[in-house]
């Protein structure tokens, strides 16, 4: 599946390669799912919620540049999958804080995390369009549910040289972007259409 994901240009360093290698996404899955773990697809895993296809978590990975020792926020903790890639992607001195609003995700999130020994990922409840200004700031934020604006608290929350990816659009369809906040600016570039579940939350999508 990795090689397939190179050879689409889609992975093209050998940091993400060896992360993808890494991650047993199976693991992630519910058993109904697992003979489909190393198909590029999105696959359910309840409540109504997918993890994201390979190739999307590769693309998120490469666009963000993941560096050791950073400190990361992701929005959507989902199963868990996309934080253990970037987990192996800052190691073992960086830090991923993985914000999942329906707790039973979360709860199943940390447990599977915690078996697969990714001891420097934190999963936190509660309404990620709000951020989480208690380890503010952060180098590196992944949101991996469709906003329908980039959420200020989060722009707030990302450090000054940092790097924010984020889908930005409708229910339908978003804009992969990815935002850069260079000497207090934000700069945002347009990495192309994806669609993912919507961002529920007081500065997302209503929950109707
Ligand atoms: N990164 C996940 C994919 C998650 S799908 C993975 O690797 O499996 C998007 C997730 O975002 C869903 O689990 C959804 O419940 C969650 N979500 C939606 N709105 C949210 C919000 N405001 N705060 C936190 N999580 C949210």
């Amino acid at each position: 599946m990795v090689a397939g994901l190179r050879g689409r240009g889609l992975v093209f360093s050998e940091r993400v390669e060896e992360a993808l290698l890494k991650v047993p996404r199976h693991l992630f899955l519910p058993e109904s799912a697992r003979s489909q773990a190393y198909r590029d697809s999105p696959l359910p895993i309840g409540d109504g919620q997918t993890i994201s296809a390979p190739h999307m978590v590769a693309m998120m990975a490469e666009a963000l540049d993941l560096r050791d020792g950073q400190k990361v926020l992701e929005i959507g903790a989902g199963s868990g999958y996309n934080a253990a890639v970037m987990a192996e992607l800052v190691g073992p001195q960086g830090k991923i804080i993985t914000m999942e609003r329906h707790p039973s995700l979360a709860e199943k999130a940390t447990k599977i995390l915690l078996e697969a020994g990714y001891a420097n990922v934190q999963v936190v409840v509660g309404d990620g369009s709000l951020g989480h200004p208690e380890q503010a700031p952060y180098d590196r934020i992944s949101v991996t549910c469709g906003a329908p604006r980039v959420p200020g608290p989060l722009a707030e929350q990302l450090r000054e040289g940092g790097t924010m990816v984020i889908p930005v659009g409708g229910l339908d369809y978003q804009s992969l972007l990815r935002v850069r906040k260079q000497s207090g600016r934000i700069m945002t570039e347009d990495l192309g259409s994806v669609v993912f579940v919507p961002l529920i939350g007081e500065k997302g999508h209503p929950s109707q």
